[in-house]
């Protein structure tokens, strides 16, 4: 799961959205209404919209490892039918987590919602990276899980799958290998680029994991850090662009 910026959408877009969510009265119209809207042209420009928002690998915002082909209402239609045509309830995600996900939406007892959504928050807020198993957990408070974490990883278990783990693990080595020849070179600066490179092909997103959580005290990436402070805010900067 990584943390993605909504952009706007443009004037026709919001007022076509504004138009549909008239006709929308109940969970049946809206479902109608949204399945016939996905089927037309008119959706192009909506999805295009989303698309930009996942970048250029176009990856599954929440489990990252497939590509996004299916629109998520982050509200599901049968918590909140109104929530049917709001740009800001749109995530585009793989098939997979979208059936993860379905209907369910646990929230708290305020009702706030109790996924994370990747469009308004750092999923790093509530979750951790073990970078041995590749592994995603949810972070522990004082005396239990962060409840918001702990609904996330059940309700969209594929972010744990196999292949995802796998697929972590994968970025993490690649990362290390950087780091070990950067480390141990005469010529430090030149390696630079194979560490931004490893950045910029990042699926995961677990380079902002070292760059701006826990992982800062890795010990690679803490004699990075310490040995060479302006590489160190490169990768920072390469990180947070990405
Ligand atoms: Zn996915």
């Amino acid at each position: 799961m990584r943390r993605v910026y909504r952009p706007g959408i443009d004037f026709p877009v919001r007022c076509d959205l504004a138009t549909r969510r008239k006709k929308v009265t109940s969970k049946e119209t809206a479902r109608t209404e949204w399945s016939a809207y996905r089927k037309s042209a008119k959706s192009r420009p909506l999805i295009n919209a989303l698309k930009e928002m996942n970048g250029q690998r176009q990856r599954c915002v929440y489990c990252c490892d497939s590509r996004s082909a299916d629109v998520d209402h982050f509200t599901p239609i049968a918590f909140d039918f109104s929530m049917a045509f709001v740009w800001k309830n749109f995530i585009l995600v793989c098939p997979e987590c979208n059936r993860n996900k379905s209907a369910r939406f646990p929230v708290d007892s305020q009702g706030r919602p109790l996924i994370i959504d990747p469009t308004l928050e750092d999923p790093w807020d509530f979750l951790i990276l073990d970078t041995k198993s590749g592994y995603l957990a949810a972070r522990f408070l004082e005396e239990d899980f962060d409840p918001k974490g702990d609904a996330t990883i059940e309700v969209i278990s594929c972010i744990n799958h196999e292949a995802v783990i796998e697929g972590r693990r994968r970025v993490i080595s690649r990362y290390y290998d950087a780091l070990e020849s950067l480390l141990e070179s005469d010529d430090p600066v030149g390696l630079v680029g194979k560490l931004i490179r490893e950045v910029r092909e990042d699926e995961y997103g677990v380079g902002s994991w070292f760059a701006r959580r826990e992982g800062r005290d890795d010990p690679l990436f803490k004699q990075l850090r310490d040995r060479f402070p302006v590489i160190w805010r490169r990768f920072v900067r390469e990180v947070c662009r990405s």
